[in-house]
């Protein structure tokens, strides 16, 4: 058994690129108005403003203070730094209060609302599973039964619980948390409120995947998002078209571990404690980016047939599945503003 980060480390960052990029370059082609364009690196990705409408030095203004956002959203939510409020939540001894700020319990409970909406597919307590696979900082290494049922112990989104008006967290039972299945979502979804504040109304914001779209670019109908193959790398499947709504792909290409030649992705079904091998990627697309990410997680997790659940749920949400073997699948009501290649990418 080997652990393999460097290697998961260079795909994380290539997938993550190849996506941004084909993203942005058909959101450059709106009707001849060239975009103002800003990059940053957040959250071990890439970050890309795309505004159109504005005279440089308000774009300008406006993308920098958007971007300023993510990052201070980035520090609040690390639970890489020991001295973030999530990881001094996780290192305390459960079962006590522990208070934090309004904000970041604001984020914790929209991820336990998504828990408890997906049935734990989604679940803000599956550290335990996640690093006992070798990531967020666990060390690769096949688990046994025994560590698998040890791990799953320990995770269970009702095992938070959460009190508004003190403004505090309590975990049960060994509980942890993260909001590494979220946490990009939200981050786009305050980057987007910032260019709104700033008269921003053309706009499309990107970290690593996750999108929210402001308007659309001049004469168009909304911006539009290439879906990826996961199999090829640069090649798409098809591409669909968002305006003032969120979009997320979560995928296993980015983000593996290789243990005795077989590589294992990092999305955990937190009801079996196993990795998901029985989708390659799916592009979800909801009302806010934060959605949008917690869903694509999710219906990674439940796989086309059961994440028609949510959708039923949920009517603007809608997704596309990447499946092993070259299929695909759309779930959901895309209202024509999805196209797809007749193979599907193959
Ligand atoms: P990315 O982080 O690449 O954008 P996702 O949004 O799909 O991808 O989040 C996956 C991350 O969330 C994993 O790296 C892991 O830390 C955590 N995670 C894995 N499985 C789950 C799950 N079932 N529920 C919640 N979080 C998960
Ligand atoms: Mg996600």
């Amino acid at each position: 058994m080997r652990r393999m980060s460097r290697e998961r480390r260079i795909y994380q960052v290539l997938g993550a690129f190849a996506l941004i990029a084909f993203a942005a370059a058909l959101a450059s082609c709106g009707g001849g108005e060239e975009p103002y364009v800003r990059e940053s690196y957040l959250m071990g990705t890439k970050a890309i403003v795309t505004i159109y409408g504005m005279d440089p030095g308000a774009a300008d203004s406006a993308a920098a203070a958007g971007i300023r956002e993510m990052h201070r959203v980035e520090s609040i939510l690390s639970t890489w730094r020991e001295d973030s409020d999530l990881s001094r939540l996780n290192a305390s001894p459960g079962g006590e209060p522990v208070r934090v700020p309004p904000e970041v319990i604001d984020v914790l409970a929209q991820a336990y609302a998504f828990s408890e909406l997906t049935g734990g597919a989604f679940d803000v307590t599956a550290r335990p599973l996640v690093r006992l696979w070798g990531f967020q900082g666990g060390e690769a290494a096949l688990p046994s039964d025994e560590a698998i049922e040890a791990a799953r112990q320990l995770v269970g989104w009702r095992k938070i619980s959460f009190d508004t008006e003190a403004s505090t967290v309590t975990l049960l039972g060994g509980a942890t948390v993260d909001v590494a299945g979220i946490g990009k979502g939200y981050a786009v979804d305050r980057c987007a409120e910032i260019l709104r504040e700033h008269g921003v109304r053309r706009a499309l914001v990107n970290l690593g995947g996750n999108m929210y779209a402001i308007g659309t670019p001049p004469g168009r109908k909304g911006w539009t998002i290439g879906i990826r193959d996961p199999e090829s790398g640069t090649r798409m499947i098809g591409r669909l078209v968002i305006r003032d709504e969120g979009v997320s792909t979560s995928g296993n290409y980015e983000n593996f571990v290789t243990i005795d030649g077989k590589r294992y992705g990092h999305i955990i079904d937190p009801r079996t404690g196993h990795t998901v091998d029985h989708v390659l990627a799916v592009t979800a697309v909801a009302a806010t980016a934060t959605a949008a990410d917690a869903f694509s997680t999710a219906m990674f997790v439940l796989g086309p047939e059961d994440a028609r659940a949510v959708v039923t749920a949920d009517p603007s949400v809608r997704a596309v599945f990447s499946l092993p073997g070259g299929g695909c699948r759309a779930i959901g009501d895309f209202g024509g503003r999805l196209e797809m290649e007749t193979s599907c990418g193959r």
